[in-house]
């Protein structure tokens, strides 16, 4: 049977998050759907090529996210507009709600985002993926969400000497679904390439992702009569509804 062509919606705090994070999942997803990408905030409070940003970084920082989602296949980008680093509470509803007028019109049957931890513990990360939890609670037609995690010795090494504590990874028998993205590599590593003011970082992810199996880790939120469904059955669930 053919594999009929669904929407996808990703949804991610920071731009470099998809590239840096299931950038060969979403290259792949991108050669067989249609993939849309929501950037909550443009990174204003990142750096800038290691030195601290100036005011135009937001700008720079969105044309790289263009030109990163345009590498993967991403049809089209969107910016949600809000402040780095003051996602909260405060504007969970905000934030949830601006997700769902996205949502509503792209009617995607699959969700992408952070684990709840914050894969790599960023509290932004934490917000946008309890505001996607709630908007796919809320959507009926919105059926699988996929939340894009770490691997426990993948979390592991990256704490060392990270700027944040980085919360446990998940052990493989944790893991719902995982991608091989061996044949998607190079372009994952220009998309990652097109975040040019995140230079300082992406010497360190490169030499970091080199120690480690090519592949992506998800786990698997399905609804109805197949939320109840076991490891195994969700991450296959996935695999077929998106010819992974
Ligand atoms: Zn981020």
């Amino acid at each position: 049977m053919r594999l009929r062509r669904k929407s996808v919606l990703c949804v991610f705090a920071h731009p470099d998050d998809e590239a840096f994070g299931p950038g060969g999942t979403i290259a792949k997803l991108a050669k067989r759907h249609r993939v849309y990408l929501l950037a909550a905030t443009k990174g204003q409070a990142g750096k800038d090529r290691g030195r601290r940003a100036t005011r135009d970084l937001a700008r720079r920082r969105a044309t790289e996210l263009r030109a990163s989602a345009k590498i993967l296949g991403v049809r089209k980008v969107f910016f949600l507009g809000f402040a780095d680093g003051a996602l909260s509470n405060n504007l969970y509803h905000r934030l949830a709600a601006s997700i769902e007028r996205y949502a509503r019109r792209f009617r995607p049957e699959v969700f992408m985002t952070h684990e709840p931890r914050g894969g790599s513990g960023h509290l932004d990360h934490i917000a946008v993926s309890m505001a996607v939890s709630y908007v796919f609670e809320r959507l009926p037609f919105v059926r699988a969400l996929l939340y894009s995690c770490l691997r426990a010795e993948r979390a592991r090494a990256l704490r060392k000497g990270y700027f944040i504590y980085v919360p446990p990874g998940y052990r493989r028998s944790e893991i719902d679904l995982r991608v091989d993205t061996r044949d998607v590599w190079e372009q994952r590593v220009e998309a990652m390439q097109a975040h040019a003011s995140q230079s300082h970082d992406l010497k360190r992810i490169l030499r970091f992702a080199e120690r480690f199996p090519k592949e992506e880790n998800f786990l698997v939120l399905l609804k109805g009569a197949r939320a109840g469904l076991g490891r195994a059955a969700r991450g296959a669930a996935a695999r077929r509804m998106l010819g992974l």
